[in-house]
């Protein structure tokens, strides 16, 4: 059994708009374009960058909520790239996502208990009973009480409702959670209890998830390794702790420039990105960092750079490390 619960190869997914409402023009945003990337068995590999960096397409297309242009998706070994109808139902039981705002990816009709037992009614387990007492337990496993059963999502907090979205996605006995953006729509208190659950529910049931954020100080918590992604790129891939320590990237550097350190006696200098990230439609040429680095050279126009390791399990795409 290979190391790799995950393999993304050269993974694509470009969108095209008209470019008018009378023009038979269209135009290419590449929203990802061609990330390689491994997810390992049992870790927690947090996937970092600006909003519309492309992190959060890249976790639907891991699992088939949007259809690659381009690249191959391996899951557990199987090529799934083109897998759909019953193939993907059933690997839909094996990956599950979590998302932001967990609300909205609430059926405000249904009762807490019908929304954690529906993947076991979609996929045909269990008589009535039997559902109902996995959903109990289910509640209890997300720090919720069981007596819940019968409230709508309206009668929960935010933190709580994140809970529910969690059962849900732990139902099915999933290898793999997408946590999309899981505490971003929660108060700063909250976040970290929902962090821990999720923590601990890794231990627990030995998940591996690909956790999303744009924000670098949620994914120091809980990751193992962190990719930090810019315009459709992965620009940096290191175990945490390293990267923390020892940031390769220009962008990853401005980034954990602005996350806050516990100690007031330590001044850190914050490095403050000029402008906005450039449009997917109209990268930059060369690196598409060089509009905004500081310390971009000459060849950063000219040539996008190779991503490359540059110490153990360290990679980097960035001129200056060549
Ligand atoms: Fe900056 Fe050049 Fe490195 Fe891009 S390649 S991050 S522009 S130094």
């Amino acid at each position: 059994m290979s190391d790799n619960l995950v393999v993304l190869n050269n993974l694509k997914k470009y969108f095209f708009i008209k470019e008018g409402f009378f023009s038979g023009k269209e135009t290419v945003v590449k929203a990802v374009d061609g990330v390689n990337l491994k997810i390992r068995r049992g870790e927690i590999l947090g996937l970092v960058g600006e909003s519309g960096c492309g992190k959060s397409t890249t976790g639907r297309l891991l699992i088939k909520l949007e259809e690659p242009s381009g690249g191959e998706i391996y899951f557990d070994g199987e090529d799934i790239t083109a897998s759909n109808g019953e193939r993907m139902r059933k690997l839909r039981r094996e990956m599950q996502i979590i998302f932001q705002d967990p609300y909205s990816s609430l059926n405000p009709r249904k009762t807490v208990g019908k929304i954690i037992e529906e993947p076991f009614i979609i996929h045909k387990i269990g008589n009535r009973k039997e559902r109902k007492e996995r959903v109990k337990c289910l509640l209890d496993v997300v720090g919720l009480r069981p007596e819940y059963i019968d409230r709508y999502p309206h009668e929960f907090s935010g933190g709580q409702r994140q809970r529910v979205g969690i059962a849900r996605a732990l139902s099915l006995n999933p290898k793999l959670i997408i946590a999309d953006e899981p505490v971003s729509a929660l108060d700063v208190s909250i976040q970290a209890q929902v962090i821990n659950l999720l923590q601990q529910l890794q231990e627990d049931f030995n998940l591996t998830y690909l956790f999303i954020a744009h924000d670098l100080s949620v994914v120091e918590y809980v990751s193992d390794r962190v990719a930090v992604m810019y315009l459709g790129r992965i620009v940096e891939l290191s175990d945490s702790r390293e990267l923390y320590k020892n940031p390769q990237h220009p962008y990853t550097e401005a980034l954990l420039s602005a996350v806050p350190v516990p100690d007031p006696t330590l001044k850190k200098k914050r490095i403050i990105l000029e402008g906005d990230p450039p449009s997917p439609i109209t990268p930059p040429s060369g690196c598409h960092f060089h509009t905004r680095c500081r310390y971009k050279i000459e060849i950063c126009k000219e040539e996008y750079p190779v991503f490359k390791e540059v110490t153990t399990g360290h990679f980097v795409a960035c001129h200056l490390r060549d």
